[in-house]
């Protein structure tokens, strides 16, 4: 029996490595946190029996510790409720699911523990990746990647450790919005970029598929896995989202990974890891694909990108920035407080008006992204 803690188990990636540990019959989910949906968590905590859960406030605590009296759980709350799950001794994986920097802790934890991380939560990276990768490293644990692209990158990477790559070619679907302009988008409203042509994926996330700040976030995170250079990742927009991204060796040969888009896989196959296993659902049929295309990304009207790209190589603590002004922006235009393409805006604004720290520690990160909210909050 496999074992592993779950931090998100609500959220999208939450409930779709559910559904393979279900299918799978052979993984023990060992804890589990989630934030404020508590009725869906206590559904879950009765199938899938942990022994260890939390949530983020303390009075959804009390309320669960009630409900779930009839069973030997303990429940525990905050971010030493997320600490105690991200390192508790029985589970050989974290799988990050959370959304946001508040996974920053719980990884490192879970790092220094000794646990593999299944990482989806790709704010940790992209902040905090100058710390992550080097400590997993020294603990000799693997960050295996659960985003689609990089679960692609990492799959045509297999056997390849001793070649020289040339670049990784990072496949987007354009979200949404591909092909429209500037004052197209003047006036999208939230239902509009939600609806995703290709993923069905959490509501932040889908609104950074259709600013193309999801692809920018997907560079920095790339970046600090793969240990390429900036200039190695190239961003290929590719709307059917067949193939899920690509590596060229030094020799111009093209390894990539292709299928359905079903998160199911990435988060199977970082759970198994190095080992496939069966899984239901449909396949590529290669008969019924009406063709493959493929185009350069519009950074004129998607700012976002061009945006992350000058984050990274700026570095620091504006990577952070990028991402904090990101997470509210798109907050902001969740609840119709601006348009969607204040968004990059803001973005724009909070590097140019931040505070430099170069090689940040965790507090740094965390004041950053307290400061970059306050300086939002004082303008919008
Ligand atoms: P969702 O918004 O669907 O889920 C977020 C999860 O985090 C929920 O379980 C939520 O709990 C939990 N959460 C939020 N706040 C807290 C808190 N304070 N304490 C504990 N738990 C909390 O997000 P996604 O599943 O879409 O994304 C999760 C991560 O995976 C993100 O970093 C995203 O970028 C990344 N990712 C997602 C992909 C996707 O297809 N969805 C693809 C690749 C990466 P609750 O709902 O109970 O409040």
């Amino acid at each position: 029996m496999k074992k592993i803690a779950l931090l998100g188990s609500t959220g999208s990636i939450g409930t779709q490595t559910l559904e393979v540990v279900r299918e799978q019959g052979d993984i023990q989910v060992v804890a589990m946190a989630a934030g404020k949906n508590i009725r869906l968590l206590e559904q879950q905590v009765r199938e899938f029996r942990p022994a260890l859960v939390a949530v983020w406030e303390e009075k959804d605590a009390c309320i669960l510790r009630e409900s779930l009296r009839d069973m030997q759980i303990r429940v525990v709350s905050g971010m030493e409720g997320l600490l105690e799950v991200a390192v508790i001794p029985e589970a050989e994986i974290l799988v990050t699911a959370i959304v946001g920097m508040l996974g920053i802790r719980p990884t490192i934890a879970a790092i220094e523990a000794g646990k593999n991380i299944a990482l989806a939560n790709k704010e940790t990276l992209v902040t905090a990746g100058h710390l992550i990768m080097p400590l997993a490293k020294e603990k000799g644990v693997s960050i295996l990647p659960v985003d689609s692209e990089h679960s692609a990158i990492f799959q045509s990477l297999n056997g390849e450790e001793s070649n020289k790559i040339n670049k990784i070619l990072l496949t987007a679907s354009g979200g949404p919005f591909r092909g429209k302009k500037r004052k197209d988008l003047e006036h999208m409203q939230v239902e509009d970029a939600l609806k995703h042509p290709n993923w069905s994926m959490g509501r932040k996330i889908t609104i950074d598929s259709a600013t193309l700040v999801n692809k920018g976030l997907e560079v920095m995170e790339a970046k600090w896995l793969f240990g390429v250079e900036l200039e190695q990742i190239q961003v290929v927009v590719h709307p059917q989202s067949v193939i899920h991204s690509m590596v060229e060796y030094e020799d111009g040969a093209v390894i990539a990974q292709l299928g359905t888009p079903d998160m199911r896989l990435p988060i199977q196959y970082a759970l198994y890891y190095p080992k496939r296993r069966r899984m239901s659902g449909k396949k590529l049929d290669f008969y019924e694909l009406s063709g493959l295309t493929f185009e350069q990304p519009d950074t004129e009207t998607f700012q976002g990108l061009a945006l992350a790209f000058q984050a990274m190589r700026q570095g620091g603590n504006i990577p952070t920035v990028y991402n904090a002004a990101n997470e509210k922006a798109v907050a902001l235009f969740l609840n119709r407080k601006i348009s969607f393409l204040e968004i990059p805006e803001i973005i724009n604004a909070c590097m140019e008006n931040s505070r430099y720290v170069n090689c940040p520690t965790v507090e740094e990160i965390l004041t950053t992204e307290a400061e970059t909210y306050a300086f939002i909050e004082s303008r919008w």
